[in-house]
């Protein structure tokens, strides 16, 4: 008599436990495996209920009250009992383990315009300033991997010769790339269109291996940027059709937009734009 009402008693306190502990953790598995053991003809068998008993103390102690103090502690251990599974996004708006990829690599790095040729303009962002503040922190960051930088200006200048033609000013940009035998091109750049609600960033190529090149910027700088994905493109600027190495032209985003105007002139957004395109150019390296 008194064993079986303290079985009774066991079996209500397990019960209990199994279907309102479980609920608030989201263990719903724990409650298909206890009823799966109440129901199993094994669990049933043998020694009248025995079984079912120790199948229902084992699954309280290892699959119920196991998992709730690991997550009471801390989830200290991320065995695979934990529900929460958290799965590291690589890039993002940190950095990325570049495994040393870009050392002893040799990249020119191309702010776009300067000098007498402030480029687009348009809600107080100036294109030159944008392209060369962003620039200098993607040369900082290619440097503390290793890589040998070569940047076509470091200051608000004319990279040709005072009067010199666009033509002139713009292959002594290549002539610089094919002087150093860069391996990669980067040139950086800041959009404009007559419509002002027209945002995100693209990325320019000319051909063969630099379209490789162009996919893994213009998603690593997506990711790092949270920038409206316009894509990647074959074109035929001046830079990238005169350059012998792959090379690439980023279009960061659009002055016209005032959102995004906003953010080109802001350090931090800056440095995530530097940040993506470094991103892209390790994983570009990683892959080839
Ligand atoms: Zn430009």
């Amino acid at each position: 008599m008194y064993s079986k009402k303290l079985m009774s008693y066991t079996l209500l306190l397990l019960m209990m436990f199994t279907f309102f502990l479980p609920a608030a953790v989201t263990q719903a598995a724990s409650i298909d495996s206890v009823l799966g053991a109440m129901t199993s003809p094994t669990a049933a068998s043998g020694d009248g209920g025995g079984g079912l008993l120790n199948s229902l103390f084992s699954l309280l102690f290892d699959k119920i009250l196991g998992p709730i103090f690991n997550i009471f502690s801390g989830g200290g251990s991320s065995g695979g009992s934990s529900p929460v599974k958290i799965t590291p996004q690589p890039g993002g708006s940190g950095t990325i383990t570049d495994n040393g990829v870009l050392r002893g690599k040799v990249i020119v790095v191309d702010p776009g315009h300067g000098g007498n040729n402030p480029g687009a303009t348009g809600n107080g962002s100036i294109e030159a300033a944008n392209n060369l503040a962003v620039g200098l922190k993607l040369r900082d960051k290619l440097q503390q991997a290793g890589a040998k930088v070569y940047m076509t200006r470091e200051t608000d200048r004319n990279v040709a010769p005072v009067g010199s033609t666009l033509g002139e000013e713009l292959q002594a940009r290549v002539d610089l790339a094919e002087s150093k035998g860069a391996d990669l091109f980067v040139s950086v750049h800041s959009n404009d269109n007559p419509d002002p609600k027209i945002a995100g960033a693209m990325t320019f190529y000319s051909s063969g291996k630099s379209s490789k090149l162009a996919s893994e910027v213009q998603s690593a700088l997506v990711q790092a940027t949270g920038a409206a994905n316009k894509g990647t493109s074959s074109a035929t600027f001046y830079v990238l059709r005169n350059t012998t190495m792959p090379s690439i032209l980023v279009e960061m985003g659009f002055v016209s937009n005032p959102q995004e105007a906003a953010k080109l002139n802001d350090n931090s957004y800056r440095n995530k734009v530097a940040q993506g395109v470094f991103n892209g150019l390790v994983q570009y390296f990683q892959k080839s």
